[in-house]
């Protein structure tokens, strides 16, 4: 079958080297290909999708996480409550919404550092903001979202403890960047492209917040080492790089589509053999 990131734009990504790299040692004969659809593009797309028998799914990226919801059949309660949608399985002619989003950021985290009873600063309110703030309400941690504009990091914790249907046991703050220093933090993670190649130098989170006894995580992969886990690295602390979500909300993804686990040493090399 064939599976494909939809997006714009796509040529950046390195889902197709992840996916096509585990397909090959494990002797699948599945495709995997980018694919750049326009948000004019994305109904009709997906109306040819259900049509063609050659489609398995797809992964879904910017600009259409949020806006593919009302275009499928069937959204896993996850989604709904993130309200964005990043993995489609295709069958029998039917489109059905998942997230893994959140999964990649819990085992990114938890492969570190426990989430449960920990003081969680999430710096940042949109699509990965969403997705981390759902991962650490799930996981029993007590989150605060700082971002540029205040309002919406109230609208999004507004959503998602309000909205998701699932009940969790915490209060949730939010505020705006400068509030940072006034911050208690266990864990702390990076949701915006300050620090994406080519702008290595910038970063979001003063050098002297950061102590030895916090995690820190920023979901910018590009570069590997962005300078906020730099400045975290000299200050002593626990690192949590970005390719560790895309590599697990890739392998989440893969057993939606295949009900069986990848061989995820090799989605990790070649994700690394693309970033080292
Ligand atoms: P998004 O929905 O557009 O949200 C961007 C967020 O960054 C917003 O909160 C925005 O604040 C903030 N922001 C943008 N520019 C800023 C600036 N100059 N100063 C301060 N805040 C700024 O984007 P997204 O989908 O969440 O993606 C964010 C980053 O995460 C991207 O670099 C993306 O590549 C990365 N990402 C990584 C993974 C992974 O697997 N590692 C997965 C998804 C995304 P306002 O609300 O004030 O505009």
């Amino acid at each position: 079958m064939n599976y494909a990131v939809i997006g714009s734009p796509v040529g950046h990504s390195l889902s197709p080297a992840m996916f096509n790299a585990v397909f090959k040692r494990m002797g699948l004969a599945h495709e995997y290909s980018a694919i750049r659809v326009s948000p004019e593009e994305l109904g009709d797309f997906m109306d040819c999708v259900k049509k063609e028998n050659i489609w398995g799914g797809f992964s879904v990226t910017i600009p259409h996480k949020e806006n593919i919801v009302p275009i499928l059949d069937s959204i896993s309660d996850e989604a709904r409550g993130i309200g964005a949608v990043n993995t489609v399985v295709v069958k029998d002619g039917k489109l059905a919404g998942y997230n893994t989003d959140w999964i990649g950021v819990k085992r990114a985290i938890e492969e570190v550092t426990d989430i449960a009873g920990k003081k969680v600063t999430i710096v940042g309110a949109g699509g990965a903001g969403a997705a981390s703030l759902y991962a650490v309400l799930r996981s029993g941690g007590h989150p605060t979202v700082l971002n540029r504009t205040a309002e919406k990091a109230k609208r999004l914790v507004d959503r998602l403890m309000d909205g998701c249907g699932v009940k969790f046991g915490t209060k949730c703050a939010y505020g705006s960047l400068s509030d940072l220093e006034n911050v208690e933090t266990d864990i702390l993670i990076q949701t915006t492209p300050i620090g994406m190649t080519p702008n290595e130098d910038d970063t979001i989170v003063p050098e002297d917040f950061l102590s030895s006894d916090m995690t820190v995580m920023d979901v910018v992969y590009n570069p590997h080492k962005t300078r906020l886990l730099l400045d975290a690295e000299n200050a002593g602390c626990k690192l949590v790089f970005g390719y560790k979500m895309l590599l697990f909300q890739g392998v989440e993804q893969f057993k939606i589509w295949f009900g069986e686990d990848p061989d995820m040493k090799v989605m990790e090399g070649a994700l690394l053999g693309k970033l080292l």
